[in-house]
């Protein structure tokens, strides 16, 4: 039986424990998933609208219990855990709104026939399997449009999320969500896998490495299961030029200390122009230098700890290799000599393709900046990567910042901002970054069955 744990990364101390679901229950909970699923997908979309539009004002009616969770089991500062429980609401509200007419059946202007009509259902239970870096957003992006679709959720997230998800779970119910619709479960690896595998489940979106989406894949594949991945990321950013480098490295240098940098989609590299590198790498050592790194409780705190100690480990142990290979260590790089998992921000320069740095992602608050003479050359950098999720270009000329993104390969590129995601968004990657898209229009494609009727 695996262990659910919240243990705070902020204290360094164990604060609850959790028994993982037993064997002989997942069957229980397969049947539990299908039974819900009867019932629900035969609800009218205005009416599951209304659940879904109670749920949002339930997260906004908690949000300060809620971000006070996460901010304890994954360390997230409570100002950015408030944003974050706004935020999953806002995506609630979002399938409230639209999907209703985003599940209408549509008329095809195709001729030989009296009629060719698509209508939109939903397939069965889905499993989501959800990591902990954004506890409540993660959950929100993959259960509101399958919830608004009409499908069940079998929910097993990170297991440092166990209060979170059983927040989410109960705040759903209390909202109107019938029973068996959502389900958390404690689950282990092998116990999704046999879910996933199981004829029941109809489906399975995965958020998290690429060691855990190949795994579920693998089952998902072997058993014609559809999946979706959101996988890592080390996204480039690419500055132009720039009318006030001051405000742009404050602006970018927070940008990837955010969640202490454990975002898939944060901008993990920075490319720079010659006329301008020394200047910004001088300006951004100096602000991580001020960072006031602390307890993600204190309301003084810019960056909080790392999600947990093996993960604050890893991350020193990746700057440590990238140092002994060669690259130059500006500011950081050390573990914070007090209970919890706290770093210092890092900056990193000179890094070159023989290291393992050029080719990974740094799950933590380390920014690695390269300097270019050649844009073409800072784009064959920046393309040099086996993930695609986003990337961006910052400039004084908008339309040519724009014409710069469009030559970056990834699911997502922006101008003069990183990462924005917003319900009526699309969000996914390319290459090892995973496949399919989660929120707006795009989000909820993914687990129906788009049928169609032609009558003669
Ligand atoms: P992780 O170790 O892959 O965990 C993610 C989820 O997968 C957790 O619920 C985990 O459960 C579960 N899991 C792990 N191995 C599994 C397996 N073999 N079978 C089934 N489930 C398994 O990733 P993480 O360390 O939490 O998150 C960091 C990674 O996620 C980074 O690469 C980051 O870039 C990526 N990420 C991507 C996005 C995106 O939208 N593209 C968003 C956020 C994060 P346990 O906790 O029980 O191990």
């Amino acid at each position: 039986m695996s262990t659910y744990r919240t243990h705070n990364p902020s204290t360094g101390r164990t604060v609850a424990e959790y028994d993982g679901l037993a064997d002989h229950e997942v069957d229980n909970v397969l049947s539990r998933a299908v039974e819900g699923f009867h019932s629900w997908n035969r609800w009218s979309p205005a009416r599951r609208a209304e659940v879904l539009a109670a749920i949002a004002d339930e997260f906004q009616a908690r949000t300060d219990e809620l971000a006070r969770a996460i901010s304890e089991e994954m360390g997230k500062p409570l100002a950015q855990a408030v944003g974050e429980v706004k935020l999953a609401a806002s995506i609630y509200r979002w399938y409230a709104e639209h999907g209703p007419a985003l599940l209408a059946s549509e008329e095809l202007d195709v001729s030989g026939a009296r009629e060719n009509a698509i209508t939109v259902e939903p397939v069965g239970p889905l499993v989501g399997v959800m990591p902990w870096n954004y506890p409540y957003y993660q959950v929100a992006r993959f259960a509101a449009p399958n919830l608004m679709a009409g499908n069940t959720v079998i929910l097993k997230h990170a297991s440092i999320c166990a209060k979170s998800s059983a927040l989410i779970e109960q705040l759903q119910r209390a909202a109107g969500l019938p029973e068996n619709t959502f389900l958390n479960v404690y689950a282990s690896s092998d116990q999704v896998a046999q879910m996933v595998a199981d004829p029941r489940v109809h489906g399975v979106s995965l958020t998290g490495s690429e060691r855990a989406g190949a795994a579920v894949a693998e089952v998902a594949g072997k058993n014609l299961t559809k999946s979706v991945l959101e996988l890592g990321g080390s996204d480039p950013l690419i500055v132009l030029d720039s009318d006030n480098l001051s405000e742009l490295v404050d602006e970018l240098g927070r940008a990837r200390l955010s969640n202490s940098g454990q975002a898939c989609n944060s901008p993990k590299r920075m490319f720079v122009p010659e006329d301008l590198y020394d200047d910004f790498v001088a300006q951004l050592t100096d602000l991580y230098r001020s960072i006031e790194v602390g307890p993600a409780s204190d309301e003084s705190t810019e960056m909080g700890p790392l999600s947990s100690e093996d993960a604050r480990d890893g991350v020193v142990d990746q700057v440590r290799t990238a140092v002994e290979q060669g690259a130059k260590l500006r500011i950081g790089g050390d573990p914070i000599d007090r209970p919890g998992a706290y770093m210092e921000p890092t900056v990193l320069t000179d890094i070159t393709d023989e290291m393992d740095v050029y080719h990974d992602e740094v799950f933590g608050p380390v920014a690695m900046v390269y300097k270019y003479t050649d844009l073409d050359e800072a784009l064959r950098i920046a393309n040099d990567t086996r993930f695609g999720l986003s990337g961006s270009v910052w400039g004084t000329d908008a339309d040519r910042a724009a014409q710069v993104a469009d030559r970056i390969d990834a699911g997502m590129v922006y101008v003069n901002e990183h990462g924005t995601t917003r319900a009526g968004l699309p969000f996914g990657g390319v290459k090892a970054s995973g496949y399919g898209r989660e929120l707006g229009r795009w989000g909820m494609a993914e687990f129906v069955n788009t049928k169609l009727r032609r009558v003669s």
